[in-house]
Parts: structure tokens; C-alpha cells; sequence
């Protein structure tokens, strides 16, 4: 089929998703067919530079060839029994990420909100298992983001998102990101937990700073509230540190993993220490495909190989390069007036909506780059990147603006 035809073929694709979709997304008009490393390639053969891992999903890139034969030998073996059984997969993950982060238990779940709704689960069981009875109250932050069921949208500090869908859950209240007086106004005796991303993605790329994560962490020991993690975009290596907190020299009593815990295959996790690893009881939650051997293995050969490779250390190195390359291009910029994050998930603002921007390094430039609220643009790409490809976004960001 000659180019027009492939393109015609395309756009006849494209209106039959909008006939069938439910929309709840604008999208843009590319199918992507394969990928193989950093890149990706559409349905007319064109290959894309990828600064956006399916939304920091696809950390070892795309086709990764060990990552793909597990996955196939997985598939001829088994891909789902019921948690009334064990599976040897969910042991092997689950030891190693235990291991990594330091905490004492892990519950495997199909979704980052999924994780999310099982660490709100904990916050309450565990301050019931306390005071022998319900209505407490969580607090959470401005700007986060954690999901869009019901009880994640609870705690996710955006109001046209909530407005449409009240009334949500009761007792949840809201501080300021970065503003440890803000959550100390809050808390009274029916608060049992303090939730929040470590560093805050969809609201824009900003890290809690240092003062605020130990503050909080201190107010959550001295008032019996457990601190709860959201590390579902900013943990799996991204950061240059296997969770984003191990930075910060403190620790959660929960957190939350997904995304980037699968590389593409849909399983998240949430894990907790010391009585919130036991405050749920057998009965207390349940999922029918929640670590199931099939998203297992992939979890556990995604732990394994970001060792072997020394998956951290290469994104300090490739973060770093990242990071003076963009501050370069914001000092040569006037549009940029903001540079923030940490290792591989980096975010500039722009002193204007950077939708077209993004739709245009797509179409023109072939660079799938993707916004955090409506002025940032996010650089999540796969951990593999390589200095030659921020070199090569670069000059493609430039030649977009
Ligand atoms: C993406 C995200 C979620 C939701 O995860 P899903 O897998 O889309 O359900 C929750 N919290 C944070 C911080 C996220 O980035």
C-alpha cells in the first residue's frame, strides 16, 4: 500500500474509534503499532521518539528481548489462578520488591487506583483496629493526583475533577504540597493518615522538599497517623533511587507502585510496615486478577533486570545530562519559566498552555512528549534513554518551538 493509502486506511481507523470509544480522551491521530527500545512506530512505519513511556510505564523501553521471552514462556505456562492459591511469581516479586523498598508486605493489585483505594483500606482498618470504631480522616494535598474511582478521587486535590462525581468520601481533607503548617491545621483526633505523592506528577512535577517529607513524617509519629506514599509515577527507579523517599531519609508506613512496576503490563502493588502490614484481615480485600502469575513474572523480571543493569545509577547519569540540557533550553527560552524534578521525570512550564506544543513535536517532529496539567510538559521516557536521544529531544523540542 503506497503512503496515501496507509494514510487514508489511518483516518478510516481513527473515525471508527471515535464511533465505538467512550470518549473520555481528546486523542491524537496516531496509531502506534510497535516498539522496539525508545522508540515507537505508527501504522504508517514512522518511528517516533519516545520521551513519555506510555505515561512512565515503559521503564526497560519497548520489546525488551528478556523482558519478552519471560512474558512468552509465562503465557504457555499459565497466566491466571485465583488468590485462594499460591503462584510462584507473586513470591518471587514480591520478595524482591520487599527487599528494595524495605517494607514488610506487599498486596498486588490490577491498577495504581487500585493500590491507592487499598492504602485508604489500611488508613481506616488500622485506625479502627485502634479506636474500635469508624470516622476518620485522611489528609491529602492540593494538586495531587491518585486515580479516578471514587475513593481515589477523594483524596485527589482537583476539583473539576471531583465537582461532576460529589459526594465523594467524608473525612477528607486538603493541605498545601510543601506547607507542613498547612497539614498541621488539619490534623485533630480523627485523623489517621497523611497521604501524598513524593513527588507530585499530574499536578505538575514539583518534589516535596526535604523539611516537608521529614516534617510530615515526625507529625504522623507524634499523632498515631500513619504516612502513606504515592510513588506510583515518581517510584520504580525513576528518580535515580529505586522509591522516590529513599532520597529523603524517611519512610512510609504504606505505599503505592504501579505504572512503571509492570513495564506495560497492568499489575500495581501496595505495600506497608509495621501494624499497618497487619491491619487488614483475611475477608477485610480481594481481587479476582490481582497478582496473577502472568503480571508477576513480569513485575519480577522488571525488578530483576532494573538490578542486573543497574537500572538507578544509569538514570542519575542519563538525569543529570537530562537536567543541565533542559536548563540550558530554559535559560535560551523566555517562554520557559519553571524546571523541576528529579532524574528521569523532569517537567518544564511554559508561560503558556503547551497543549499545541505537544501536539505538534508529535505530528511534525515525531517526539511523543506529554503534559502535567496545562502549562508543563513532563520528560518521563523510557529509564533506558541515552544521552544521544536527550541530545536528539532536544533539537527536536527546539525546532517544535
Ligand atoms: C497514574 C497515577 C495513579 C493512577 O494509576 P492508574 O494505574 O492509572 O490507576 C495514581 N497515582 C499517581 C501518582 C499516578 O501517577
Amino acid at each position: 500500500m503506497g503512503s496515501e493509502g496507509k494514510e487514508l486506511e489511518k483516518n478510516k481507523a481513527v473515525d471508527r474509534a471515535e464511533q465505538v470509544l467512550y470518549k473520555t480522551y481528546n486523542r491524537f491521530p496516531v496509531i502506534f503499532e510497535r516498539g522496539e527500545g525508545v522508540h515507537l512506530y505508527d501504522s504508517q512505519g514512522t518511528e517516533y521518539l519516545d520521551f513519555g513511556a506510555g505515561i512512565a510505564v515503559a521503564g526497560l523501553g519497548y520489546n525488551d528481548p528478556e523482558y519478552t521471552r519471560v512474558l512468552k514462556e509465562q503465557a504457555e505456562r499459565l497466566l491466571h489462578i485465583s488468590n485462594l492459591f499460591y503462584n510462584q511469581p507473586a513470591i518471587d516479586a514480591g520478595e524482591k520488591l520487599l527487599k528494595a523498598s524495605g517494607m514488610e508486605k506487599v498486596f498486588f493489585t490490577n491498577s495504581g487506583t487500585e493500590a491507592v483505594e487499598g492504602a485508604i483500606k489500611i488508613a481506616k482498618r488500622c485506625a479502627f483496629n485502634r479506636d474500635g470504631h469508624g470516622g476518620h480522616e485522611i489528609i491529602a494535598m492540593r494538586h495531587s493526583f491518585h486515580g479516578r474511582s471514587l475513593g481515589a478521587l477523594s483524596v485527589t486535590g482537583n476539583d473539576h475533577y471531583q465537582e461532576p462525581f460529589a459526594p465523594l468520601l467524608p473525612g477528607i481533607k486538603f493541605a498545601d504540597f510543601n506547607d507542613l503548617n498547612s497539614v498541621k491545621e488539619l490534623i485533630n483526633e480523627n485523623t489517621c493518615a497523611v497521604l501524598m505523592e513524593t513527588i507530585q506528577g499530574e499536578g505538575g512535577i514539583y518534589p516535596a522538599s526535604e523539611e516537608f517529607l521529614k516534617g510530615v513524617r515526625a507529625l504522623c509519629d507524634d499523632h498515631d497517623m500513619l504516612l502513606m506514599l504515592d510513588e506510583i509515577q515518581c517510584g520504580m527507579g525513576r528518580t535515580g533511587f529505586m522509591f522516590a523517599w529513599q532520597e529523603y531519609g524517611v519512610k512510609p508506613d504504606v505505599m503505592t507502585v504501579a505504572k512503571a512496576l509492570g513495564n506495560g503490563v497492568p499489575v500495581g502493588a501496595f505495600l506497608a510496615q509495621g501494624k499497618a502490614a497487619c491491619a487488614m484481615k483475611p475477608g477485610d480485600h480481594g481481587t479476582t486478577y490481582g497478582g496473577n502469575p502472568f503480571v508477576c513474572a513480569a513485575a519480577d523480571t522488571v525488578l530483576r533486570l532494573f538490578e542486573e543493569r543497574k537500572m538507578t545509577e544509569h538514570v542519575r547519569t542519563v538525569g543529570a545530562y537530562l537536567w543541565e540540557k533542559l536548563e540550558g533550553f530554559a535559560h535560551s527560552h523566555d517562554c520557559v519559566v519553571g524546571h523541576r524534578g528529579k532524574g528521569l521525570m523532569q517537567g518544564l512550564e511554559f508561560d503558556r498552555p503547551v497543549g499545541d506544543m505537544v501536539k505538534k513535536a508529535l505530528l511534525e517532529q515525531h517526539l511523543v512528549l506529554i503534559s502535567a496539567g496545562t502549562h508543563v510538559i513532563r520528560f518521563v521516557p523510557p529509564l533506558v534513554i541515552t544521552k544521544q536521544d536527550v541530545d536528539e529531544m532536544i533539537e527536536k523540542l527546539g525546532e517544535t518551538l
